[in-house]
Parts: structure tokens; sequence; C-alpha cells
């Protein structure tokens, strides 16, 4: 049996302002999928990067006075930054702008679209929203504005080069009606085989190098022009693996992968979900095997601006709460289908509530107990029926934990990133009732009475619930790594027993609210 090969991969934010939360949300799914499906025996690669090469990028050096790539070198580097605060197991990051890989990548995949006959040049005049990067038809517009930023857009016309998208609409459709190329949730499928099936236009993808400013890869062939930056943003998933020699990471990551995974917000669907597919199939590459979708993150009722607001900084909130309170709240709040809104209040309640009383208080209860009435030593005894937990009168706790690795999975092959943490809590859940239950003090005070069955009891709860410990710490160590790593440290016997039992989290204290003016 061969292994599987999963490749898994964020969209690349443009780097014209700091990261915010709604990227961080992208990145943990990406991360927990990529840390399941390695826990599962699959190889994977979890790839990000910043998309250096737009516009954007030019316009925000300018307002800030500072020449171009330094101001993009500098933003990457806040977005590479991500990987330690939210605890990403990422394998490569590529940065458009700067990685020799990228630009050879692109204009390979330009010259294959080039020879199969898939573009051609024309004169053009269309409606631009530059925040979007991205032509708009006046019906796509609310009121004459750009339905994501609210602007009007700037009148555009100049001679580019186009690509036939329209040739693809059959394929596209098949592919994703198929359920070869799977769009999740259902109601984004449902909203690309609706764009595919009003008919699909031919879409520029150059633009002048002068009002690119001279900043992007020029068309091979046509220095005047520069490649369109979604193209060339695009490209990234396939560049990075060295698509531009053919190398060996494309074979093996690309063209050979079981799974080629894409995560993305709901806003760029119809690029992952259709112009993509459609450049790779014209290139004679195979399409993106999923394309999971989220939604937008609110902050305080507020749509998040990249350029506003501290309280939705990612590494400034990992600083202050913990990595581990970050990636519950967006785990575990936001969910599938509808947008959700962060408040710090949110996420220290869900961290207090969940993390330091009913996860903290369990292990660290169960470390104490232990100590206090077996000198730290986890009693030996058999296992259940069927290799369970073995928990006297805890059926329901043998239950959760038997079926939570079934139910993770099950979930995670959905991308229902909330779905997933249920049976994991679950655990927490049913052996905190375990304890309340079976109560160990009263066994203990039994076994020092003489009661010889309450010490064989007593033993066998502390067995069970240190068990129960440990396939919590398995379950949960794709959505908190560190936590999961904490709880096994908590349950790992040395040579005296036990570590001395250790808080795993502190709790957290909301800030105070701001006085009214
Ligand atoms: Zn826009």
């Amino acid at each position: 049996m061969t292994t599987a090969h999963t490749y898994v991969t964020t969209t690349i934010p443009y780097v014209n302002a700091r990261p915010h939360l709604g990227f961080a949300l992208e990145l943990v799914q990406a991360d927990v999928l990529a840390r399941f499906r390695r826990a599962q025996g699959e190889q994977v690669r979890f790839q990000t990067g910043t998309d250096d090469n737009s516009l954007k990028n030019v316009l925000a050096a300018e307002a800030a006075g500072v020449p171009v790539q330094e101001f993009v070198d500098r933003n990457a580097e806040a977005f590479v930054a991500l990987r330690e605060p939210l605890a990403l197991a990422v394998d490569d990051v590529i940065r458009t702008s700067r990685d020799p890989r990228h630009r050879r990548g692109v204009e390979r995949l330009w010259r294959a679209c080039a020879d199969a006959g898939d573009l051609y040049r024309k004169h053009y005049e269309g409606l631009y929203c530059v925040g979007c990067e991205q032509f708009y038809t006046p019906a796509e517009l609310t009121g004459g504005r750009c339905p994501e930023h609210g602007v009007e857009p700037q009148r555009v016309a100049e001679e580019n080069w186009f690509f036939r998208l329209s040739r693809y609409a059959d394929r596209l459709h098949d592919l994703v009606a198929g359920g070869r190329l799977r769009i999740e949730p259902a109601e984004r499928r449902n909203e690309v085989l609706g764009f595919i099936a009003g008919g699909l236009e031919d879409l520029s993808v150059s633009r002048s190098t002068t009002r690119a400013r001279g900043w992007g890869i020029p068309v091979p062939g046509d220095p005047g022009q520069v490649v369109y930056v979604w193209w060339d943003a695009l490209g990234n998933y396939i560049t990075a693996l060295d698509y531009g020699t053919g190398g060996e990471d494309y074979g093996r990551w690309w063209v050979g992968a079981d799974r080629r995974i894409h995560l993305v917000g709901k806003g760029v669907l119809r690029f992952h979900a259709v112009y993509w597919p459609a450049v790779l199939l014209s290139a004679g590459q195979p399409p993106p095997t999923d394309v999971v979708v989220h939604d937008y993150l609110t902050v305080g009722g507020r749509k998040i601006s990249k350029s506003g607001g501290g309280t939705a900084d990612p590494i400034a909130l990992a600083g202050e709460y913990g990595t581990d309170a970050v990636r519950w709240w967006l785990l575990r709040e936001v969910p599938r289908v509808g947008d959700a809104d962060f408040t710090v209040d949110r996420l220290v309640a869900r961290a207090n509530d969940e993390l330091a009383n009913g996860l903290g208080n369990l292990v660290n209860r169960v470390v104490a107990m232990v100590h206090r009435y077996r000198d730290g030593h986890v009693p030996l005894v058999g296992t259940g029926i069927g290799g369970g937990i073995g928990a006297p009168g805890g059926e329901a706790l043998e239950a959760v934990c038997r079926q939570a690795p079934g139910l993770v999975r099950s979930a995670l092959d959905d991308f229902a990133f909330r779905r997933a943490t249920a049976p994991v809590w679950a655990i927490v859940d049913e052996a905190n009732r375990y304890v309340d239950l079976t109560r160990p003090w009263e066994l203990a005070r039994a076994e020092r009475d003489g009661d010889p069955g309450a010490a064989a009891r007593l033993d066998a709860v502390l067995a069970a619930l240190v068990r129960a410990c440990e396939t919590l710490a398995d379950q949960l160590a794709p959505f908190l790594p560190g936590t999961a790593a904490r709880i096994t440290a908590q349950c790992t016997a040395g040579e005296s027993g036990l570590p001395e039992p250790r808080p795993l989290f502190r709790r957290l204290t909301a800030p105070e609210p701001e006085p009214l003016p």
C-alpha cells in the first residue's frame, strides 16, 4: 500500500498591511488538517505564502513613502512571523516577489496556456476595483460601488491579454458537479455551479506595465504587459513546487498527490473554483481536488479591515492570551457557514470556561488524585472489554473515548472544524462527570477504613481517568498541539511516577471596558 500524499494550502494574502484574525482562521484550519492527516500516517505538505505582486502593495508603499520592495519585505515578515504565535506546522512559505521558483513557474504556466491557444490580445474597457484587483460588470456592483470595498471602481481602457475561460465552462461544470473538484460547504458549491451556468466570459489576464507601475512579472514575449496579479498569485500553488522546472516536488505534491486542498475565504471563491482550475486544464495540468471555503470574521460587529484596530491582531492576541486560547476560539466558535463575530470577551470566556475550568481542572484533578492516593503511580489494571479504558461504571466515558477518533475523522473529512471539536469535548465532559459520579475521595476514605473492595475500585477509577486524559491528548493534538503536549507530559510517568500536577492554563482576564468619553 502506498502512503497517501496530501497537499494543503492557504491563500496568499496581499502584504499591503499587517495580518489580521481572518487570515489566522484560514491558517489554523489548514494547520489542523495538516496535523490531523499526518497523525493518520499520510504524507502532508502544508504551504502558505505572501502575494507580493499586487498593485495594492505598490499603492500602499507609495502612501507610506517607502520603496515597494522594502515595504513588501517588511509586511511579508509579519505574515511569516505568524508561524510561532499560532503554532503552525508549515512546510513551506512562498513569497511571490522574492522566490526564484515563482517567476519561472508563472512564465511556464503562461506559455502552456498560450501553446493551448487560450491567450489572445484584445482592447478592453471596464470597471476596476484596485482593492479586489478585479474588473466588475455594472450588474455586479452595489449602487455603483464594489460589493467588497464600497468604493467606486475606476474606469480602465487598455489593450490586454485575455484567457479563453469561455472554452472551459462544460469541463468545469462536470468537474464540480461530478465531485472531482469538491467545494465545501455545499452552499459554496451551488454558488459556483450557478456562476458557471450563468455563462463564462473570457478573462483579462494582463495589465499594461505602466498601470502596474512596473511592479509584477512581465508577460513572456510582451514586456509592455505584466501578468495579472491573480494569475500570478494563483500560480503560487504550483510554482512553490517548482512547476517551472517540472521538479520532483511538483510530481509528488501536485500531479501525484491524492488530495490537493485549497483553503480560501468566500470572497475569492470564484478565483479558486473557476479561474484557477480552468487555467490548469488549459495548461494540461490536474485541477485541485478540494476547495474549502470559510466565511468572514467581524470584530465587535464590524467587518475586519486590515488597517483598523489592534484588537484583531493575531500576534498580539496570542501574546496576551496564549496561542491555544486563540486557536480554540477560532476552531470552536466559527461556524461553517455564516460570519462569526470576534470579541476579546468571547475569547476570554471560552478559554476560561472550557480550557481552564473544563479541561485544565480535569487533568489537574486527575494527576493530583494519583499523587494523593497512589503516591504519583498510576495503578496498573487491565483495560476494559475490547481495549476500552476499563472504567467501572463508566460506560459513557468508555463510549466517548472509543467514538472520538471516528467522529473527528468524519468531521475533518467534511472540513467541519467546529463539529470536529465536539467529540473531543465530550471526553472532557464525561471524564468530569465520571469523577463526580465515582467520588474517588470517598473511595480513598473507605480504603483507609479497611474496605478492600474500595482499594481495587479506586485503582480502576484512577487508571481509567488517566487513560481518558491520554485519549484526550491524542485527539486534541491537531487542534491544540501545545495543550496536548502538556497533557501528555502530565500523564507520562517517570521513575517516581507522574510529574507533580501543574496547571495547564492560567485563568484569563478580559480587558476593562473603555471608559465612556
Ligand atoms: Zn473591491
